[in-house]
């Protein structure tokens, strides 16, 4: 997802999860030992809420404060954050395989941008490497847009996790897939700026 350039850039979403000064520099190994292991794929897809192909596919769980999904890739005891990971990350490598150094910092590592602009996306169609440089540029040429994700007014944390919390409440209630979608389109309606005219 663009994010303002006042905001971090995307590859700090996972300082920001394990706090500094400690850097989230996931070996490329480690990547892969998590997505070969049937029960942390189980335990993410748990908490992915698929949909049709084109449209996105929510994090149903944990939403850090930038707006992305959180995931506790590694089986630790404990609440402790290490492990822990952008679900966008792990989706998009779920499907693409390990990407090096993807989510490291520095100017000329790769950064996932969301084609869709929605942070809690999850769907690897809706994902796509970038750099932060084209991330920004994106932000400037689509935050302005009423109608985008961008706009909403709870900003994209508040939004994600409305979004979140409204597919749980759904899944909770036994709703129907068209109960569930009416649901997302309430929540995400719900943070709209308002059109005077
Ligand atoms: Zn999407």
């Amino acid at each position: 997802m663009p994010s303002p350039p006042s905001e971090q850039p995307q590859h700090d979403d996972q300082l920001a999860l394990f706090g500094p000064p400690q850097r989230a520099r996931i070996p490329a190994e480690l990547w892969q030992s998590w997505l070969d292991d049937p029960a942390v794929v189980a335990r993410f897809e748990a908490k992915r809420y698929r949909r049709s192909e084109q449209t996105c596919w929510i994090w149903a769980a944990g939403i850090s404060s930038t707006g992305h999904g959180t995931f506790r890739a590694a089986s630790l005891p404990g609440r402790s954050r290490r492990g822990t990971v952008p679900a966008h990350l792990f989706a998009y490598q779920l499907e693409h395989g390990v990407i090096p150094r993807l989510g490291w910092s520095g100017a000329d590592d790769p950064c996932l941008c969301h084609r869709c602009d929605e942070a809690g996306c999850v769907n690897p169609a809706h994902l796509r490497l970038g750099t932060n440089a084209e991330n920004r540029a994106e932000w400037a040429r689509r935050h302005r847009n009423p109608h985008g994700p961008l706009a909403d007014l709870r900003g994209a944390a508040g939004r994600a996790r409305a979004v979140a919390a409204a597919i749980r409440a759904g899944i909770t209630a036994g709703d129907t897939a068209d109960q569930i979608e009416r649901r997302i389109r309430e929540a995400q309606t719900a943070g709209a700026p308002l059109t005077l005219w």
